[in-house]
């Protein structure tokens, strides 16, 4: 089968590399039909970060399933199927608390495991990790594709609201203004915010942002956006959406962050990649 292989800076290639097979019993074979490139797919083609050459890419994907092990049980061959970034055995400590992405046995698609810009993939744990799409959605191309950012960004997003804890009349913060802080804007908005302020720094997004319902954008970065935050909001907000991931970034959102608010933390990029053994599967 082909699959996108990562051969070093700027350099992603389609190979031949053995088909998809069945090595555990826990594993489905599926025929990918959509995937995507994500912002975390860009770190490594830049170079940046750390990404070994010969190693797959590609972590958002839906398929069919064509083959299943033994041992699975909620996943049948014909079934649509959609992927999280990661695949959990959900079964550890961590899946049992609903920390998936620290499974002891899990892992990012792509990042030395069989990567979602193939045209197959082995999905391990296919029970834990894979959900089934209602075939409502089947023939309608249009609804298929707009469901696929909730392999990644769209879910992202939802969890940064979520985890800082927008409530209705909020005024909320979000950092970021890549897919996943458009997606967290979008959750904040659904979850009731009332003012949302996105930062970030390319015309077109920030455009999106006030689509998609922010009522102020700051294209400051650094001190200086920490300082007119805090004047916009008169002390920092309740709930701010950390969605870049790099140190700057998070020391701002924990910076604009009022007394006794929450940071809801997502960016995950080339300063965690490089901390791999303090956080394994990000
Ligand atoms: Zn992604």
């Amino acid at each position: 089968m082909r699959a996108a292989i990562f051969r070093g800076a700027f350099n992603i290639q389609v190979e031949q590399i053995p088909d998809a097979t069945i090595l555990e019993p826990t594993d489905a074979v599926v025929r990918i039909i959509h995937a995507c490139i994500c912002g975390t797919d860009l770190w490594p083609y830049r170079g940046q970060g750390p990404y070994t050459p010969g190693w797959q890419i590609g972590h958002e994907w839906m398929g069919m399933v064509e083959d299943v092990g033994p041992e699975v049980r909620t996943l049948k061959r014909g079934d649509r199927v959609i992927a999280p970034y990661d695949f959990a055995d959900g079964t550890c400590e961590f899946c049992q608390k609903g920390l998936d992405s620290a499974c002891v046995q899990g892992g990012l698609w792509g990042f030395g495991h069989e990567g979602g810009q193939a045209e197959a993939i082995r999905a391990r744990f296919a029970d834990a990790t894979l959900v089934v799409v209602p075939p409502s959605v089947e023939g309608d191309e249009a609804l298929l594709k707009a469901i696929l950012p909730v392999t990644d960004v769209l879910a992202a997003g939802h969890h940064a609201a979520v985890t800082s804890g927008v409530r209705p009349g909020d005024t909320v913060i979000v950092i970021g203004d890549g897919a996943v802080g458009l997606c967290g804007t979008l959750a904040a908005r659904r979850l009731g915010a009332e003012r949302i302020i996105v930062l970030g720094h390319q015309a077109q997004r920030l455009t999106l942002a006030r689509q998609f319902g922010a009522t102020d954008v700051v294209t400051s970065r650094g001190e200086q956006g920490v300082r007119q935050v805090i004047e916009l909001t008169e002390g920092g907000a309740d709930a701010v959406l950390e969605c870049v991931g790099t140190e700057e970034a998070i020391n701002m959102a924990v910076n604009m962050t009022r007394p006794g608010g929450t940071v809801g933390f997502v960016g995950c990029v080339a300063d965690w990649l490089q901390r791999a053994p303090i956080f394994p599967n990000c």
